[in-house]
């Protein structure tokens, strides 16, 4: 079989590499160059993307920001999952904040905003602070104001006016206020949604972000009480959307509620620890999914961490001595910040994870793996 995956990235990589012993041959559609390339080699084809939708069985997508000529051709194949719908809502916030209300799922609350009033009246009604979003743009904590104070209420208003005013007719831009929740922690649940409809759910990932980018997931902590919480919401998003393929969905954890922050309508960052704690991956499973295969198992096999790799030229390969632990190289050129990797480490049990983790912490710089220490020790109880 073959798929054709919306955007040329690491996801779009890692769907490829976990469809290959399926025998489901991948090539992605890089939106940049307007080009089909094979997104393990980088070799280009000289398929059209229409000709590549047509000898497709099935397109996904591993980004939310596709121009909306591509979702529409892409729809019209009926080979599109999880389909036009399911990716405008994960790529404009104020949709997304609409499917919330509709499934009756608890998030923070907000106010959306295309004019000064309604900034003025989010603060009066929400209070301060705040964390302002642009509604059609933004990823990894891009595309945010923080408002703590009314002194800051001018400056942030004129770059909140200056993204509003680049909107167009066709295309308005919006901002959504939120308050600022005082969370105990982040979560995510990663699940899968076949064509039937049938549900699968990991465990739920505990999620450490530095400057708005995750840094370290750990799955296998969790108790069944706030597992339950989070494939209720999964469930209920997942089929008011009649969603197919793999849905991630960010939480706040505040004393044991769940409040969801947002969803993404794909494989997620915060479910690469599956590669390694499960025995099908959450890309394996979007693949299953998309094309129709029986849904793989998403039980846990042991607890396992994620350590992002962000704007590195290479991993230090002793990691790789330490026992349980698998590296991901995405093959990109190096950038600041930039998701270049990561490294998965899986254990036989919390404290021995926390035992992993502190020999990759002595392999890790803290200033560009934050995070690893402290994470050993709590697992550990140090
Ligand atoms: P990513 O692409 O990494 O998921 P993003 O750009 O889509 O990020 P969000 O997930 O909405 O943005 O926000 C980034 C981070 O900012 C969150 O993980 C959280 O730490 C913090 N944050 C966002 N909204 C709020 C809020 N309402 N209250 C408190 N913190 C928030
Ligand atoms: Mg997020």
């Amino acid at each position: 079989m073959k798929v054709l995956v919306l955007g040329a990235g690491q996801l779009a990589r890692m769907m490829s590499l976990s469809a290959t012993h399926l025998d489901i041959q991948v090539s992605a559609y890089d939106v940049g160059t307007e080009s089909i390339i094979d997104p393990v080699t980088f070799i280009k084809s000289e398929l059209s993307l229409a000709e590549a939708i047509s000898q497709a069985d099935a397109i996904t997508a591993e980004f939310e920001h596709i121009p909306d000529d591509v979702l529409s051709v892409c729809e019209r194949s009926g080979k599109f999952f999880p389909g036009a719908q399911a990716i405008k809502t994960g790529g404009d916030r104020a949709i997304e904040k609409a499917l919330l209300e509709r499934a009756k799922v608890p998030c923070a609350p907000y106010k959306i905003i295309t004019e000064k009033s309604h900034f003025l009246d989010a603060i009066s009604s929400l209070g301060l602070p705040l964390v302002v979003k642009t509604c059609q743009a933004g990823y990894d904590g891009k595309g945010q104001w923080r408002v703590k104070s009314e002194q800051e209420i001018e400056a942030i208003w004129s770059e909140m006016n200056a993204f509003l005013s680049s909107g167009t007719a066709l295309a308005p831009h919006t901002i959504v206020a939120e308050q600022m929740i005082p969370f105990d922690r982040e979560v995510s649940i990663i699940g899968v949604r076949s064509k039937s409809g049938e549900v699968k759910v990991y465990p739920l990932t505990e999620n450490q972000h530095t400057h708005g980018v995750l840094t370290l997931s750990i799955a296998g902590k969790e108790k069944s009480e706030i597992q339950q919480q989070a494939e209720q919401a999964f469930s209920a998003l997942s089929s008011s959307l009649n969603y197919v393929g793999v849905l991630a969905i960010e939480f706040f954890d505040v004393g044991g509620k769940l409040l969801v922050n947002e969803i993404a309508p794909r494989v997620h960052n915060s479910g690469h620890w599956t590669q390694q704690g499960c025995h099908a991956s959450q890309f394996e499973n979007h693949m299953r999914a998309v094309t129709g295969l029986p849904l793989g198992d998403t039980r846990l096999i042991q607890p396992t961490a994620m350590i992002n790799v962000l704007g590195q030229s290479c991993i230090p390969t002793a990691v790789l001595q330490v026992a349980g632990t698998t590296s991901h190289w995405y093959g990109k050129s190096a950038k600041p910040g930039r998701k270049m990797g990561h490294i998965n480490v899986s254990a036989k049990d919390l404290s021995a994870l926390g035992d992993a983790l502190s020999k990759l912490a002595d392999i890790l710089p803290e200033q560009d793996y934050p995070g690893v220490e402290s994470t050993a020790k709590l697992l550990k109880g140090d």
